[in-house]
């Protein structure tokens, strides 16, 4: 008795912790055929609800689809049914998958592979434990050679993505797609062992804001010095990310940039958007001596109604936290940092976790007001 109650007990805390994750493959691609292949271990096929063949490592199946069911081929025997079913038995099994009709890319995944045909959409779907998930994110998003302690933020930031929209893709027939509409998912984490080791350390932990609910993991790579307030950026305010001094990235790769647009260029633009011709209203010295020593929202002065937004957009800018001055019939732009400046920047993160910060710091310094927790069998706040 003993015995079986420790074994349910088991299987609860496993279950909560092997959460999977059902992941759309190649979104945006129409695909008409694939080839999966048993990279590691053993799969057992399933067709609807019937065991059909055990496959070992090298299985060729190959999938179609026909009159609104899916098709799988392997070795010349053909199976059709609504949903056909690769199913792993052990942890570290995987199997590539490549598309070929359009070829794509080939890519690699641990977990099962589903193939069905949703609203006339031919489907494969990764049912992957949430872990494997994570690191292959990780890896597809941000790539080799970073900090542990950086490594163990990003987990918190993609576990934090995850759990928050479990629901996006719910009329498609599962939970995430793989492109970075949500979150880039190319394979499994192949090279770097320790973005392994960082979701592991991290296992179930999300960034909540004061009302415990999950937060949205606003990133980019540089903030220049100081972050952006969210109403600069989307016109509404996001109350864990509020602005603030960061001096861990103005050393960095992006922390300063240059550009030079043709005076008449800038002008014509001022003046086609926003009706303000910079000669005629004699705005000469306020907008060539436009200075932010603190991020602001507006060019020239707030009355104006300019965004700067507005014109790095227009401009291809990488952020919007720069200087304007005139140099012959050349506007320069000198600026600081990349991206839009609201949540975590990445490169001040990434020194922060090289300088010995522990990473519930990292992520407390970059969202205001945040804390750490655990999901589990017991909801805990944990920092
Ligand atoms: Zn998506
Ligand atoms: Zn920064």
């Amino acid at each position: 008795m003993r015995l079986l109650i420790s074994g349910i007990l088991f299987f609860c805390v496993f279950q909560v912790f092997s959460q999977e994750i059902q992941i759309g493959l190649f979104y945006g691609v129409k695909l008409n055929t694939a080839t999966a292949t048993v990279g590691h271990g053993t799969y057992v096929l399933k067709v609807d609800s019937l065991f059909q063949d055990t496959l070992t490592k090298g299985a060729e199946i190959n999938f179609s689809s026909a009159g609104g069911e899916s098709v799988a081929t392997v070795s010349g025997k053909r199976y059709v049914g609504k949903e056909i079913h690769l199913i792993h038995l052990e942890d570290y099994d995987f199997f590539t998958l490549k598309g070929t009709s359009p070829v794509t890319k080939l890519h690699s995944y641990h977990g099962d592979l589903l193939f069905k045909v949703i609203k006339g959409k031919f489907q494969p779907i990764n049912r992957v434990d949430m872990d494997q998930y994570l690191a292959g994110v990780i890896e597809s998003e941000g790539g080799g050679g970073k900090h542990l302690e950086y490594y163990k933020v990003q987990a918190l930031m993609s576990r934090s993505y995850a759990f928050k929209n479990l629901s996006r893709h719910k009329k498609e027939g599962y939970q995430l797609c793989d492109a970075v509409h949500c979150q880039a998912y190319h394979n499994r984490a192949r090279h770097e062992f320790s973005i392994i080791d960082a979701v592991h350390a991290t296992r179930g932990e999300v960034i909540v804001d004061d009302r415990g609910e999950i937060i949205t993991t606003y990133f980019y790579a540089n903030c220049g010095g100081q972050t952006s307030d969210a109403s600069y950026v989307w016109n509404n305010d996001v109350s864990y990310c509020t602005p603030f001094l960061d001096t861990f990235c103005i050393h960095t790769r992006q922390a300063k940039w240059e550009k030079r647009i043709p005076r008449a260029k800038w002008e014509k633009f001022i003046r086609d958007e926003y009706g303000i011709d910079i000669v005629s209203r004699n705005l000469m010295n306020y907008a060539y001596q436009f200075k932010q020593d603190q991020r602001k929202a507006f060019y020239i002065h707030p009355s104006l109604g300019i965004p700067l937004r507005d014109l790095r957009s227009e401009f291809g800018l990488k952020s919007t936290f720069f200087d304007v001055t005139l140099e012959g019939e050349e506007v320069v732009l000198r600026g600081k940092g990349f991206g839009h400046g609201v949540g975590l920047c990445q490169e001040g993160a990434m020194q922060m976790a090289k300088n010995g910060y522990h990473y519930s710091q990292i992520a407390l310094f970059y969202f205001t007001g945040v804390h750490l927790k655990r999901f589990g069998a017991s909801d805990e706040d944990i920092r």
